[in-house]
């Protein structure tokens, strides 16, 4: 029994570990995959807490009471912009005043593109369905705000979160620099596979029901031929489904890519007689689990989701 009595730590053993055992409180992101290489620099030093969460949205999103009193005593908190996340824009300025922001659409050396408006790629912010017309602006920035889609801009994500929490927490900062390191060689690695796996997809025409994927096809080099906005809330009326059908033969497309939240009766019945394939894509990783590995899994799902669609006509 004596050789389960508690081991009473000297002294100078604590002191040795002390800045290793202390968790870095305070850190919160705003969607899932910037939170998910939040996690992956923090490593064990402590857990960043999670403002979208499930299948929620970024683009109507509503703060919960619980998660303003989370931003109240934030020290940190990583976003990608307003642009993204308007439901951020006032807390950060009232409720998160004391906490450092770092808004990562405007990181040095980021990919940012204008948005697609016109010609095949309808309006990309009212794929909601509940914006208002004073919100508008907010889908029509300078910028498209799905910059996390290119992997090179994760990387240039994971300087700047290194750099920030290295502010926020220099004890810890050797660790944040490994970590960073590791989590930079598992985005090459990524980047390569993704190459690998869209090989076969390439030169193949799609459509989107949600304009996300600039960063993405820009990258690799698979091109969507236009967007389609529907809302996963609404069945459109008859009028509105002859004009898609027809949109998607002109297009000429092989694929059609839903998200997670649309139900596949509903795609059925839009696509029903096109010809199209479907398939569906998860930009904001809403069917993953949060944490670290969450970023690599979205990316390589991605990828093979346009594959499996794609290369199926190959
Ligand atoms: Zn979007």
């Amino acid at each position: 029994m004596f050789r389960f009595a508690r081991i009473v730590m000297p002294a100078a053993f604590l002191a040795a570990t002390a800045t290793a055992a202390n968790a870095l409180d305070g850190v919160v992101a705003s969607i899932k995959p910037v939170h998910s290489l939040v996690a992956a620099v923090m490593g064990d030093t402590g857990t960043p807490a999670l403002l979208v969460q499930g299948a929620a949205s970024p683009h109507g999103f509503t703060l919960k009471p619980s998660q303003a009193g989370e931003l109240e005593q934030a020290r940190l908190v990583f976003w990608i912009g307003h642009e993204l996340e308007p439901f951020l824009e006032k807390p950060m300025e009232t409720i998160a005043a004391q906490a450092q922001s770092v808004e990562l659409i405007e990181a040095e050396g980021l990919i940012r593109l204008a948005p697609r408006e016109g010609g095949m790629f309808e309006a990309h912010d009212d794929h909601d369905g509940d914006h208002g017309a004073d919100e508008d602006d907010h889908g029509h920035g300078a910028f498209d705000p799905h910059v996390w889609l290119d992997p090179e801009n994760a990387r240039i994500f994971v300087r700047e979160i290194e750099r920030a929490l290295s502010a926020a927490d220099p004890a810890n900062a050797a660790a944040y620099r490994a970590n960073g390191e590791a989590t930079m060689a598992r985005l090459d690695v990524l980047s390569q596979d993704v190459r690998t796996t869209l090989a076969s997809a390439k030169g193949s025409g799609f459509v989107v029901f949600h304009d996300a994927y600039h960063y993405f096809e820009n990258r690799f080099e698979v091109r969507a031929s236009g967007s389609i906005t529907v809302s996963p809330e609404v069945m459109p009326g008859a009028a509105r489904i002859a004009e898609i059908r027809a949109s998607m033969k002109q297009l000429g497309a092989a694929c059609v890519f839903a998200e997670p939240q649309f139900e596949p009766k509903l795609i059925d019945v839009i696509m029903e007689g096109t010809g199209a394939r479907t398939g569906a894509l998860d930009p904001l990783g809403a069917q993953l689990d949060d944490g670290p590995d969450l970023y690599f899994n979205l990316i390589r799902n991605m990828a093979s989701a346009m594959r499996d669609c794609l290369a199926a006509g190959n």
